[in-house]
């Protein structure tokens, strides 16, 4: 074929494919152009999952009768003016090509109407072709309507799931929305239905009742936090949930920049490394996180959808969110850490202190009557009186709430964790003096972290020297693992050092897992029942009770609902 240019249709086709991928995508931008429009109420009703109609009303400042024409055309917006512009956006929309895309692919009509303008106006967009404005009763603010999305399309209309998965999509991307602007109340309706409403009251709180219900929400934590100051400065808020609200999927992460949507992997990483060891491998939390930084210091322009972002300094945003989410988990769920390790700001608080309370900073976030008053689910266990053993490695107790099935290992080792952390913290880990060392062989990696961290090791109980060029000998270990099969056990943990060590993990919070893995009873392990109440006293006072250090959890509850339920009572 000889070199053509392309027809105006086809090149509207061709951009509008990557702006308009699915029924969601429309519905993003039509919402983002009515935050734009500082709308307090915006309305989404969609059909067939959106692909027979969607319609976003709003009443926001609306379009005048002379400009309506021209916000159909492609490169049309009220929102930027030069190159230069794009370096300070605050609006969520500037490429001015949304409403000229989604009119290539479906039939569009707008109505709009501005406060002063005593009547609205209307046009009709298919393609390229844009009716005259026509006048049209209506109340202040604008209203989107977008019919056969993708009829002229066929190849994208294949590749649509089923109308309850595209109704899917944009159900979670209105609540995301809805959750970026508390100030804005949201309403979904799909064929008929209300799939969402929130009420603008501005408190991301009751938007996170209206989404995730009052439950979750309850185990949500607020996170607030700022690192650095000026045009450097980075503001991270929101909430994340408790361990205990942890989901298979990534999808309850939801990150805004600067009021914007954005899906970026590693402020993903950065948050959930910031839950290390309390959550199992495959389970990710839930969170809200809004990041607000000087518009300079984000490029916006690198995504059609403006859905991925670019930072000056990614690092920073980075560090700030994982410090601020590390901070509120560490306030509201008391994690246990190794001292000194992770971060100077974060003490190791005495086992069988109470909880912290609720800072009062967090308190104003909530509504007084949606909140419990002191602390949350996750810091402290109710009294528990245990029944017996299920299986040797099961304890079953009755708790106020119901039934609790308790993993008499993963308890365990939470206990002997704690333990450890709390000694070593106090400098009072016991060593156990052994009668007859032991001779451990080392490999040369191993052999020069030992000689490196001997210190260290004392402190955590072990008493080494070396016992020639290859091999270490073991004076004394922690009183925990007196009795315990040593032999079988240093070798394991010493895997475990030098594994640490070479990806860079800190080996002390590896150690203490380990020790207190190798430590724990076993399942199949018969216990008495003076033994089960130690352990269940002991697992109780733990400031995190309900995960082992692997982030697995220790129990599971039945609850008297649930058993009411189950027999048909209610
Ligand atoms: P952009 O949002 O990038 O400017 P759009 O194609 O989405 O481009 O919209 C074009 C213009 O139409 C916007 O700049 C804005 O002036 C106007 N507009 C679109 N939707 C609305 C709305 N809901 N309320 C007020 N003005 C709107
Ligand atoms: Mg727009």
């Amino acid at each position: 074929m000889p070199i053509e240019i392309l027809p105006p249709e086809v090149v509207a086709k061709i951009a509008a494919g990557e702006v308009v991928e699915r029924p969601a995508s429309v519905v993003k931008e039509l919402v983002e152009n009515a935050i734009d429009a500082q709308a307090r109420h915006i309305r989404v009703e969609i059909r067939g999952g959106g692909r027979q109609e969607i319609r976003v009303v709003d009443d926001g400042c609306g379009i005048p009768a002379d400009e309506i024409e021209r916000a159909c055309r492609r490169h049309a917006t009220s929102k930027i003016r030069s190159a230069e512009d794009l370096t300070r956006v605050r609006t969520l929309g500037f490429r001015g090509e949304a409403l000229a895309s989604i009119a290539a692919v479906s039939h569009l009509t707008l109505v709009s109407r501005p406060a002063g303008q005593a009547v609205g106006m209307e046009v009709r967009a298919d393609g390229e072709e844009i009716s005259r404005p026509t006048p049209r009763a209506c109340t202040v603010g604008t209203v989107v309507v977008v019919r056969d999305l993708f009829f002229n399309t066929p190849a994208r209309l294949k590749f649509l799931k089923t109308p309850q998965t595209e109704a899917a999509y944009i159900h979670a991307l209105v609540a995301d929305y809805a959750l970026a602007h508390p100030e804005i109340a949201f309403q979904l309706l799909s064929d008929g239905r209300t799939l969402l409403r929130t009420n603008g009251t501005g408190r991301l709180f009751d938007a996170l009742v209206e989404v995730y219900g009052l439950e979750s929400a309850r185990q949500m934590i607020p996170v607030e936090d700022e690192l650095g100051e000026g045009v450097g400065a980075v503001r991270v808020s929101g909430y994340v949930g408790q361990p205990s609200l942890s989901r298979a999927s990534r999808r309850a992460i939801t990150f805004f920049v600067n009021g914007r949507r954005i899906r970026d992997t590693r402020l993903t990483f950065a948050l959930e490394e910031a839950y290390h060891t309390l959550l199992m491998a495959g389970r990710h939390p839930l969170a809200v996180i809004g990041v607000e930084i000087d518009p300079g210091q984000v490029d916006v322009n690198v995504h059609p959808t403006k859905s991925e972002v670019k930072f000056a300094e990614p690092d920073r945003v980075f560090a700030a969110v994982q410090r601020a989410v590390r901070k509120a988990l560490q306030e509201h769920t008391a994690i246990p850490r190794v001292a000194g390790v992770a971060s100077a700001e974060a003490p190791v608080r005495r086992a069988g202190r109470t909880p912290a309370p609720i800072p009062a900073r967090g308190v104003e976030l909530f509504p007084e009557e949606a909140v419990p008053p002191t602390g949350t689910a996750e810091a402290g266990l109710p009294p528990l009186r245990v029944l017996g053993q299920l299986a040797a490695s099961y304890i079953l107790a009755e708790g106020p709430d119901g039934l609790y099935v308790i993993d008499q290992h993963a308890a365990h080792e939470r206990v002997l964790y704690e333990q450890l952390l709390q000694e070593h913290a106090q400098r009072a880990v016991r060593t156990q003096a052994l009668l007859n060392p032991l001779i451990v062989e080392v490999t040369p990696l191993q052999a020069a972290f030992l000689e490196e961290q001997a210190e260290e090791l004392e402190r955590w109980g072990f008493l080494l020297e070396p016992f020639g060029e290859r091999a270490y000998r073991v004076r004394g270990v922690p009183a925990l693992l007196a009795g315990k099969d040593l032999q079988n056990t240093l070798g394991p943990l010493l895997e475990t050092w030098s594994n640490g060590v070479r990806r860079g993990v800190p080996w002390e919070e590896e150690l203490l897992i380990a020790i207190a893995c190798h430590c724990a009873v076993r399942a199949g392990q018969l216990l008495s029942m003076d033994e089960m109440r130690e352990l269940v006293r002991l697992l109780e006072k733990a400031r995190a009770p309900r995960t082992c250090p692997h982030g697995r959890p220790t129990m599971i509850l039945l609850s008297q609902q649930q058993l009411l339920r189950e027999f048909g009572r209610r």
